[in-house]
């Protein structure tokens, strides 16, 4: 095994020990120096992770490196290293042990905060209710949606589809759905799974000659709830199985609840007869929280950590963090970390200083004309040569619009040099762009959710 498989392996082992938020915060940024002599040294990116893997999680890690490595481990230190040093040592060691096998022991880039020692059979997680979970404007039709089905399943909205950006709670809503409908309707059969899972599942019962099987079992049950089903995008083999379970549950009228991080329409390579029957039932949407839901949720988040947090500490995470509720969750970690590390109160000063890593990183990040291209593009599945094009038609012309809006909000490009970024448009162009977009975002719905789900991507590049 080489250095860097030793330390994702050992990752992969605390990822299942830690709750999503925790790893996040605490493991994810680490890296491995080396290995040599018995002891491993890893990097951690500032001194407060450092003190907090000593203080905290130690014999935790000690354990796990020494469950997955072959060889015995004396001893691990931890180094504080900046990110290019990172990268550097991780390209040196790639390059020293040129791990072909890495792959294998990558961490899964999932945003599943499910964990697997919580989760029974059905997928569910005892984490993610309604009770704890903070109903604002931004999701107010989503959980009328999710509460319709939970007093009625199979029978108000048939498929109920949510879609939204990264860390908005999507996840956090489905596995509430499936606890009340279980509440309420203790003899139904409720099965929670990722698009993740329901492809490994089918390609596995596929090799091993057991597809029936795993027809009986999906297509048994009484509610099925797919998240992050984006990840059926041009697996063909699984849209088909999928796009038969739907057919049977829906036909029999059992209720299917389905996330995704966009509309089913910017769902790239998608079967058009499956896009059609996840338009069939109700499709609604999760934007970014406001300011007042963001503090709501700290609220509830110090609420379950039994936490005391001033309403100005509150307030002033709250306004850090924006478009991610995971991100918010994150902060708010560190901070109660620190507060009960040292044992103290915190001031806002105090917060500021903490969080001061993060700022930087949540502040608007510096994004450049090209990924504001690349994004649209991507987001309206069209190409970036057509975008910037002479085309004018309107598929185009109004995604052309929406880029040279968001030039001009999000990172204050002046209209010259938004005209030159698209191909060499006149700034009147971009003016004229901007100014029908500021209108159209207050008049046109779709316009707003789209740029929405936009500006959602943009920030979590
Ligand atoms: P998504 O699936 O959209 O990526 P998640 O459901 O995983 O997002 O949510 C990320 C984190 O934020 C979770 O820990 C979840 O509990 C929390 N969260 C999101 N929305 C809310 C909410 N409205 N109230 C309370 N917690 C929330
Ligand atoms: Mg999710």
């Amino acid at each position: 095994m080489t250095t860097l498989q030793l330390w994702q392996a050992a990752l992969g082992e605390l990822e299942i020990l830690l709750s999503k938020p925790n790893f996040n915060t605490w493991l994810k940024e680490t890296f491995v120096i080396s290995h040599e002599n018995e002891r491993v040294i890893v990097g951690v990116p500032n001194a407060f992770t450092k003190t907090w893997l000593e203080k905290k999680y130690h014999p935790l890690i000690i354990k796990a490196l020494r469950n997955v490595s072959q060889m015995p481990i004396r001893e691990v230190i931890y180094k504080i290293e900046s990110a290019d040093i990172r990268q550097k040592i991780s390209e040196h060691i790639f390059i020293k042990e040129s791990a072909p096998a890495l792959k294998q022991f990558a961490i899964p880039q999932t945003h599943q905060p499910v964990e697997s020692q919580y989760t029974s059979t059905n997928g569910l997680n005892p984490r993610y209710t309604f009770s704890n979970f903070i109903v604002g404007k931004y999701c107010e039709l989503a959980f009328a949606a999710c509460s319709a089905i939970v007093s009625r399943p199979g029978e108000a909205y048939n498929p109920l589809f949510i879609y939204g950006g990264v860390g908005l709670g999507k996840t956090h809503l489905l596995q509430g759905v499936g606890h009340e409908i279980l509440k309420q309707f203790p003899e139904k059969k409720v099965l929670f799974v990722t698009c993740e899972k329901f492809t490994n599942d089918y390609i596995h019962a596929i090799r091993s000659g057991r597809a029936k099987e795993l027809k009986d079992i999906y297509r048994s049950v009484d509610v099925l709830i797919i998240d992050d089903i984006q990840f059926l995008s041009s697996k063909e083999g699984t849209q088909e199985e999928f796009f038969h379970t739907f057919n049977t549950l829906h036909q029999t009228n059992r209720q299917l609840v389905i996330a995704s991080d966009r509309p089913p329409k910017a769902i790239p390579a998608i079967e058009s007869r499956l896009l059609s029957r996840l338009e069939w039932g109700m499709t609604a949407d999760i934007s970014t929280p406001d300011l007042e839901t963001r503090i709501a949720i700290l609220e509830e988040k110090c609420k379950e950590k039994k936490y005391t947090l001033s309403p100005e500490s509150i307030n002033f995470i709250a306004t850090m963090v924006h478009n991610n509720i995971r991100e918010l969750e994150g902060a708010l970690n560190r901070v109660i970390a620190y507060g009960q590390l040292n044992n103290m109160a915190l001031s806002i000063e105090k917060i500021k200083q903490i969080l001061s890593s993060l700022t930087v990183q949540y502040a608007k990040k510096s994004i450049t004309p090209k990924q504001i291209i690349n994004i649209v593009s991507e987001f309206y599945n069209i190409e970036v040569s057509d975008i910037i094009g002479e085309c004018r038609k309107r598929e185009l012309a109004v995604p052309r619009q929406i880029i040279m809006f968001l030039m001009r909000e999000e990172i204050k490009c002046s209209f010259p040099m938004i005209g030159q970024e698209l191909g060499g448009r006149d700034h009147t162009t971009a003016i004229h762009a901007h100014n029908k977009v500021s209108r159209d975002i207050n008049e046109i719905p779709k316009i707003k959710q789209d740029i929405d789900l936009i500006r959602q991507r943009i920030y979590n590049i």
